[in-house]
């Protein structure tokens, strides 16, 4: 049983690294950004109630964000862990995390915000199977495809620029105060966001490993 947070700003590689230590691991990523966006896709009450803050990259209700993790928690193939990937975001879903359940460790990348919207601007996704690419940092073996399924790769909305400086600032407002409620319970580790994919991995797959010694 293993629970874990991948905290950090966005853009931080959260999801790439969360889809990597969930292979690893064998625990589910529960990535909120990629519920949400699956529930706008699919015109749910949900993501009807959610689009707009999706689009222009303000926080949902907290409400709606925590029945939605409950929810997707308490599914059967999360009954050894899992990998929350940007929950908690404010301190009260931080508080309801904590009624919810104990998590062992919370990874903390650490890492500068111009570096960062340099990331998200040139990030793109399969829209068939969610895998990450980046235009410069990693590339798809063919310009703009998917080497998995061969689909059109896609910009998020939410990583054009003016966006992305709107969610940084949202991060420094309401979510990196969560660090420090991390680090009361004292299950916080700092991860350096700049040492690139395999660089993080390293990092978390050592801090993660050290938790069963
Ligand atoms: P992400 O893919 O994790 O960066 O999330 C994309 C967007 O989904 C965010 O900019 C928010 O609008 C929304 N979102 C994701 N997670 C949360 C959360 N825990 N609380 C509120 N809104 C969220």
């Amino acid at each position: 049983m293993m629970k874990l947070i991948i905290f950090g700003p966005p853009s931080a590689g959260k999801g790439t690294q969360a889809q990597r230590l969930s292979k690893k691991y064998g625990i589910p990523q529960v990535a909120t950004g990629d519920l949400l966006r699956e529930a706008v896709a699919k015109k749910t009450p949900l993501g009807v109630k959610i689009k707009s803050y999706l689009d222009t990259g303000k926080l949902g209700p907290d409400d709606l964000i925590v029945q939605l993790i409950r929810d997707r928690v308490s599914k059967p193939d999360c009954k050894n862990g899992y990998l929350l990937d940007g929950f908690p975001r404010t301190m009260d879903q931080a508080r309801e995390l904590d009624k919810m359940s104990q998590v062992d460790l919370v990874l903390n990348i650490v890492v500068d915000h111009e570096a960062l919207v340099e990331r998200a601007v040139g990030r793109r996704i399969c829209p068939k199977c969610a895998a990450v690419y980046h235009v410069k940092f990693n590339p798809p073996k063919k310009q703009g495809v998917c080497d998995k399924d061969n689909a059109q790769l896609v910009q998020r909305e939410d990583d054009k620029e003016e966006t992305v400086r709107r969610r940084l600032k949202v991060y420094s407002e309401q979510t990196a105060p969560l660090v420090e409620h991390f680090k009361k319970k004292g299950n916080l580790v700092d991860i350096d966001g700049s040492k690139g994919i395999d660089g993080v991995f390293d990092q978390m797959v050592r801090a993660i490993d050290k938790l069963h010694k």
